[in-house]
């Protein structure tokens, strides 16, 4: 038997949108069938039963209710999947045959307007990726040949309507992609281009190849934004991966909201420079915006976070990620947080006026899709309304010349759209146009008439009940309403013989009759009809109002930008005076000259005072310290604090310092510890040395290289041998400024051979067997981890502690032996590391062919006895 006709019509939807879950509106449900309905039920745990459809086998089916399915599709985009919605586009009633159906939406995690699946404080991107040909490159000035090749990235945020357009390189992606943290990202299908660790969760969405095609994407983009050329969008002949990024970008947007495809800003252009690159590592290492554990909290954000709206905070989330390296720029950011950090009256009047703004972006955003409810419209009415006091707190705070003053000469408070809106809507408008009022009253006037008559006819109908009652004697007579009969006189079961003959019967109740009356139904009608047209007028006026507001949208994204801007100068400003910060000095020298700097999230973990300031100097003759010191003493800390200083310089914000001169940076790498990654199929070791490997290849001389520990997870002398390696490297041919935080007591032996570097060691004194640990970075190497007594601290058993000292006084006997007996080292000088040091350590366990081998005499055996030796030895190599 052929399928049912419904059926028929789903399949063919169906197959239109293969890659997405389909809600197939049914009535007052969605339903999904087949595979979808086994996914839906799976993962939203949904009961799943069968449709019969005509006689073949049945149908897996899954429904959710239409007025519950926000909740649904929100969990199932959540979890990485795109939902179709698929609505009944004409009246059941008057359809002829099937109902027609369309899917009017596609919902994916990088294409999302609905508040529960987006965050405030964050961007929510998608990303179209087009790789371009391989280039050498050498060609790059990089150290080493290898292929890389121009990459065109297009990001949008559609809840925002920003829109980039960004030029890179390969290399360059996983910075890129740590930065935008994209929910979703497009590739030609087979793209060669290896996604890096940073694509995160992401989905992935392979699109046809020719969607990528230039051409196309200037067609594209020419049409909307209206403009005849390109280079009116600042857009150059040479940008033409990212311009073919863009066209496939636009074409997936359209397919998923076929409704026309959503507002958004002209694109901003980025090319290579002027932005910090920080790939995912040390975005993750330095704890910027995401904790190790997972979260904000104890992230630098998590500190300096205290902007008042989601468009500041988005804002500040972007400028942590993309410090900048043009020292003008940096200046122009850290004089504007200075003029709010030193006027007290500014600062505050502006936190107190940006505290009355809302999401403007998203807001407009949403006004422009035609998806604001009343409530939303009202919003963005008020936050525009709180603009002019924005405006009186930037004349306070701007000075000529400066960042204020060029955000002061292109303000813009939109004070028309802001007094319409406020005007014509109620001051608490409902979630939709319905019964309670949306529009004010005289705004309209065949609204107020309306209202009036549904007003005057309610006073009417007491006014019957009155006379009703004067005219029947009845003095408990009623008039009432129900959904069913209308407006009704009610009469008790004791007073029914007074009833006038005129009084039709509609209902008998228990206590008594209803009855209504020819009056009675003529009120009813006008009152009635009134409610109806007041409903219509009211949906009429707020949507012509809405999309007034959106026909604004450019407008308003920019000034989102500069209301953006002030929230996180001002906020900056803010938590400087609050966490006692200072003033950077920005140089174009090489050097870093930190003095009392702190760490800028462990120093709030501790009561005030209790965190030990360091000073710290990086300077060309003086450019590289190995930093010893016991587990536990404050390395990581005072490692990452120097990293996050010069961040924090960078991004315009003061510094948890006494005093800093700062010469800018071109990028910071921090490499810590040792992290698995077997999700992506990496050892310990691979991911530790291909993050090693990353910074060998882009660290220049501007750079600021962190490690924590290298090589520690393999055997000690191949780490020690990298770690080594690594840091001659560094010195002689990068030439950056390093610190590199270590237990390898031997490489302090390097100050000997390589001229810049220095040992610094994390002060701790030893009191009876107890340390004391004070934090306190000094000149000179450690030579003693003191591991064991951190062991203790942590709690391990006395037995296991007290073992461990006897086995470390043995070793440490025997390698002193080894010590007495100096070898050359690889580059000429003397150090510690010997492999009979190697021997030493795993004296108790050699191999049983060494052991053998070490017993035998040669001099008391003969040739025979010598060969069956030997033969004995292949076998138990053999059998290793
Ligand atoms: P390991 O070698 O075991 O990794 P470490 O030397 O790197 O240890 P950290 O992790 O940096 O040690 O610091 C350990 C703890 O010491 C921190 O969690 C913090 O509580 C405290 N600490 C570090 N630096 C300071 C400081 N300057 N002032 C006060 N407390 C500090």
């Amino acid at each position: 038997m052929s399928p049912t006709p419904l059926m028929q019509q789903y399949r063919e939807i169906k197959g239109r949108h293969q890659n997405a879950i389909l809600f197939f509106r049914m009535g007052e449900f969605y339903e999904m069938f087949y595979d979808d309905a086994e996914t839906a039920s799976r993962v939203l745990g949904l009961t799943l039963t069968a449709r019969n459809n005509g006689g073949a086998a049945d149908v897996p089916l899954a429904g959710v209710p239409v007025k519950a399915a926000g909740d649904y599709v929100r969990r199932l985009v959540q979890r990485g999947f795109r939902v179709a919605i698929c609505e009944q586009v004409e009246d059941p009633k008057s359809a002829k045959g099937i109902v027609r159906r369309e899917v009017v939406e596609t919902i994916t995690p990088g294409v999302a307007f609905s508040d529960d699946l987006l965050d405030g404080a964050r961007n929510n991107f998608i990303c179209a990726i087009q790789p371009g040909s391989a280039k050498r490159r050498g060609e790059s000035g990089a150290k080493e040949a290898g292929a890389d090749f121009d990459v065109g990235v297009a990001a949008a945020d559609v809840s925002t309507g920003e829109v980039r357009l960004i030029l890179t390189t390969a290399s360059e992606l996983d910075p890129l992609l740590a930065r935008l943290s994209p929910r979703e990202i497009l590739l030609p299908v087979a793209s060669l281009v290896p996604l890096p660790a940073s694509r995160s969760d992401a989905l992935v969405t392979e699109r046809e190849a020719w969607e990528f095609d230039e051409p196309l994407g200037r067609e594209d983009l020419a049409r909307q934004y209206g403009v005849l050329s390109l280079d009116g969008l600042g857009i150059e002949s040479t940008d033409v991966l990212a311009v073919g990024a863009a066209g496939a970008l636009f074409r997936y947007l359209r397919e998923l909201q076929p409704g026309g495809l959503p507002q958004l800003a002209r694109p901003l252009i980025e090319r290579p420079g002027g932005i910090m690159p920080l790939d995912e590592m040390t975005r993750r290492n330095l704890e910027l915006v995401e904790s190790l554990r997972g979260g904000v909290e104890g992230t630098l954000l998590s500190v300096l976070d205290r902007t008042g709206t989601p468009m500041g905070a988005r804002l500040l989330r972007q400028w942590l990620l993309a410090p900048i390296t043009e020292r003008a720029a940096i200046d122009a950011r850290l004089d504007a947080v200075a003029t709010f950090a030193g006027d007290i009256v500014a600062r505050e009047s502006m936190r107190a006026a940006i505290d009355d703004v809302r999401d403007v972006e998203r807001l407009a955003a949403k006004a422009a899709s035609g998806r604001s409810t009343p409530r939303e419209l009202r919003a963005l009415g008020d936050s525009l309304c709180a603009l002019p006091a924005v405006a009186q707190a930037l004349h306070r705070a701007a000075s000529p010349g400066g960042r204020l003053s060029h955000i002061l000469a292109v303000w813009d408070d939109a004070a028309e759209l802001a007094s319409q809106i406020c005007s014509a809507l109620v001051e608490c408008p409902p979630i939709a146009v319905g019964d309670d009022a949306t529009i004010a009253l005289g705004v309209d006037p065949d609204l107020d008439a309306l209202r009036e008559l549904r007003d005057g006819g309610r006073d009417a109908i007491a006014r019957i009940q009155a006379d009703e009652r004067t005219s029947t004697g009845i003095s408990s007579l009623k008039v009432g309403f129900n959904k069913v009969f209308g407006y009704y006189i009610e009469v008790t079961n004791a007073n029914r013989h007074l009833v006038p003959p005129e009084y039709q019967r509609r209902q008998t109740i228990t206590s008594g009759e209803r009855y209504v009356t020819a009056a009675l139904k003529e009120f009813e009608e006008k009152v009635l009809s009134a409610a109806e047209s007041i409903a219509t007028r009211e949906r009429e006026l707020f949507e012509s109002l809405r999309a007034a507001a959106g026909r604004e949208v450019a407008r308003l994204q920019t000034i989102s930008r500069m209301i953006a801007e002030l929230d996180v100068l001002s906020t900056l400003a803010e938590v400087a005076v609050r966490e006692g910060y200072v003033r950077p000095t920005m140089t174009s020298d090489f050097d870093l000259d930190i003095t009392a700097g702190r760490h800028p999230v462990v120093e709030r973990m501790m009561p005030r005072d209790k965190f030990i300031p360091n000073d710290l100097l990086l300077s060309a003759d003086a450019r590289m310290i190995i930093l010893t010191g016991p587990n536990m003493a404050g390395k990581s800390t005072v490692l990452r604090q120097i990293g996050l200083i010069a961040l924090m310089a960078q991004v315009g914000s003061w510094i948890p310092a006494s005093a800093a001169r700062i010469g800018v940076v071109d990028r910071i790498f921090t490499r810590v510890g040792a992290s698995d990654n077997l999700v992506r199929g990496q050892s310990t070791f691979m991911v530790e040395m291909s993050e090693t490997s990353a910074i060998l290849h882009s660290a220049t001389s501007r750079s600021l290289v962190l490690l924590d520990e290298i090589g520690r997870g393999t055997a000690t002398y191949d780490g020690v041998s990298i770690a080594w390696a690594v840091t001659e490297h560094l010195h002689e041919h990068v030439g950056c400024k390093t610190v590199f935080a270590t237990h390898y007591h031997e490489l302090t032996q390097l100050s000997n051979e390589l001229s810049a570097l220095c040992n610094y060691n994390v002060a701790v004194r030893e009191v009876g067997d107890q340390i004391l640990f004070l934090h306190r970075l000094q000149p000179g190497g450690a030579d003693r981890s003191y591991g064991i007594e951190v062991g203790r601290l942590a709690g391990l058993p006395a037995a296991v502690i007290a073992r461990a000292r006897e086995i470390l006084a043995v070793l440490e006997a025997e390698h002193l032996g080894a010590r007495s007996a100096e070898r050359e080292t690889p580059s000429g000088g003397r150090a510690t590391a010997s492999a009979t040091d190697q021997l030493a350590l795993f004296g108790g366990h050699l191999n049983p062919v060494v052991q053998r081998l070490a017993a035998i005499d040669v001099n008391a055996i003969t040739p025979l006895q010598a060969l069956s030796m030997l033969a004995g030895l292949v076998d138990l190599a053999r059998q290793a």
